[in-house]
C-alpha cells in the first residue's frame, strides 16, 4: 500500500484537517506556505493521468471539499497545485491537491 493510502487508513499518523467517505485532508509534512494541506481521495489513483470518467466523481467532491474548508479557515486566497510525473517534482505517487494559502503564498513552490 503506499504512503498516502496508508495515511488516509490511520496506518501512518497524519494531522488530520477534514475526513469523509471520499476523501481525507490533512498538513503537509513540510509546509512551504503558512496554509499547506493536501487533499487525497481516500481510493488509490496514482496522479491527474489516472482520473478517468468511472473514477472522476471524487475529483470534483475534492474541490468542493477545497471551497468549503478554505472558507470555514477565512481563507479567500489561496493555490490549489497537483504535480503529474515525477518530471513535474510528483513524489508521491498518490493523487494529492496541495493547497496552499496564508503568510509565504508569494513564494511558495511545490
Ligand atoms: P509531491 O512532491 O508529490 O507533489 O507532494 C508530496 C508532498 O507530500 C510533499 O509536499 C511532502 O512534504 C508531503 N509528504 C511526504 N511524506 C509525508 C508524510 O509522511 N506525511 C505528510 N503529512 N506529508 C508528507
Ligand atoms: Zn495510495
Amino acid at each position: 500500500m503506499c504512503l498516502f493510502c496508508e495515511i488516509a487508513k490511520k496506518n501512518i499518523p497524519s494531522t488530520c484537517v477534514y475526513e469523509d467517505e471520499q476523501v481525507f485532508v490533512f498538513n503537509d509534512i513540510n509546509p512551504k506556505a503558512e496554509t499547506h494541506m493536501l487533499v487525497i481521495p481516500k481510493e488509490h489513483i496514482d496522479n491527474v493521468a489516472g482520473i478517468t470518467p468511472e473514477n472522476s466523481a471524487v475529483v470534483s467532491h475534492i474541490f468542493e471539499v477545497i471551497a468549503k474548508l478554505t472558507k470555514e479557515m477565512g481563507l479567500t486566497d489561496y493555490k490549489v497545485i497537483s504535480n503529474c510525473g515525477e518530471g513535474a517534482g510528483q513524489t508521491v505517487f498518490h493523487l494529492h491537491f496541495h493547497v496552499l494559502g496564508g503568510k509565504g503564498l508569494d513564494k511558495a513552490f511545490v
